[in-house]
């Protein structure tokens, strides 16, 4: 028999899981507070449990472990990489972030993605599978473990799409910013979208306070679907109106996240059109110049380009930055380093 993925467990079904078992609700929360804030990797070292109970949790539940099968630091930017082996061999990404206000991690959702964006690296050999909430949390408890650094903000932004995994991403959610666990606020999580309108819709409904953050990266109907078939799935109107929900709902504004690629989306028609859309809400606009996918054949502007591409937005009242470009030494964009370990097949 296949053990139970315990990591998975919310804090309410773990503590029902050990009611089941005959033992006493706060056996449950110990627990917890072992897998969640203390991220311990066995029930060995869970030692306020009698080894009667630690041997009946070892028969029946696992701790799935991570290998850190690469680890990648920027000397630029001391941005830090991670490729991480699941129990089944599959490898995703995870990205460490130093920022003055504290530690980012960037989680993957998804082993692969089947959402298709054209310049994005992660899509390239569709969807593997979906990951469970343990192995979405265990990237972070695992970079702490490994760094001996707290970890304050979390953004899902790695690979995979979180809207495609829905209830595992918000379960997730949940756990990450539960008060026996992380505790990480939702007020410092972003999760990004391609743009899957019925579950944005869903997500406004959740009672969340996480910053949506929706992959625009073109202004018009045609231009996003030269960019990303999602976009015949769900129209631009479409898209914008379940963004305007979300902020209705819940108060948070909405991130625009616009990946500029030379020639595609960087002209001044571009910065017209964008304007238009997002001049009348309150938003704010991230620029992204594209980090170059060599499957993919996408050029970044020149930063002068950028630049003025960002003036001239400026100018016309809406409220955007060029993100800050991190680790372009250690294979930066998503899906990058995952491609190259699977080419090279040794450690990197
Ligand atoms: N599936 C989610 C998360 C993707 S990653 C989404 O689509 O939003 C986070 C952001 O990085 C997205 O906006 C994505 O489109 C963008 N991105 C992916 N590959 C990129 C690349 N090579 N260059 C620049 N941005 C990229």
């Amino acid at each position: 028999m296949k053990k139970k993925d315990i990591v998975s467990y919310s804090y309410e079904e773990l503590i029902q899981e050990l009611e089941n078992l005959g033992e006493k609700p706060y056996r449950g929360k110990q627990i917890y507070v072992w897998l969640h804030e203390k991220g311990a990797d066995s029930f060995d070292e869970m030692t306020n449990l009698s080894k009667g109970l630690r041997g009946r949790l070892e028969e029946n539940y696992e701790i799935a472990l991570m290998r850190t099968a690469a680890r990648q630091i920027s000397k630029i930017d001391s941005t830090e990489k991670f490729l991480f082996e699941l129990s089944d061999g599959n490898r995703i990404e995870s990205v460490l972030m130093r920022h003055r206000y504290g530690n980012s991690v960037c989680v993957s959702t998804q082993v692969g993605c089947r959402m298709g964006c054209r310049f994005c690296a992660s899509t390239i050999d569709g969807l593997e599978r979906n990951l469970a909430p343990s192995e979405m949390l265990r990237q972070i408890y695992q970079i702490q473990k490994i760094t001996g650094e707290r970890v304050s903000h979390v953004v899902v932004m790695g690979s995979g799409e979180p809207l495609d995994n829905y209830e595992n991403f918000v379960k997730f959610i949940h756990m990450l910013s539960d008060g026996h666990g992380l505790h990480i606020s939702q007020r410092n999580i972003t999760a990004s979208t391609c743009g899957i309108v019925p579950n944005m819709e869903r997500l406004s409904g959740e009672g969340l306070q996480i910053t949506l953050a929706l992959s625009l990266h073109g202004s018009t109907q045609e231009k996003r679907k030269e960019l990303m078939p999602v976009a015949n799935r769900y129209r631009l109107s479409e898209v914008m109106e379940a963004c305007d929900s979300y902020f209705r709902k819940t108060g948070r504004r909405v991130t625009f996240e616009y990946s500029l690629v030379a020639g595609v989306n960087d002209s001044d028609r571009d910065v017209k059109e964008l304007s238009e859309l997002l001049g009348k809400r309150n938003c704010h606009l991230n620029l992204i110049p594209v980090n170059p996918v060599k499957e993919r054949g996408f050029k970044k502007p020149d930063s002068k380009k950028a630049r003025e591409f960002e003036n001239k937005l400026e100018k016309s009242g809406i409220n955007v930055t060029i993100r800050k470009e991190r680790g372009s030494d250690i294979d930066g964009a998503c899906g990058q380093l995952r491609r190259r370990y699977a080419a090279e097949k040794k450690e990197i």
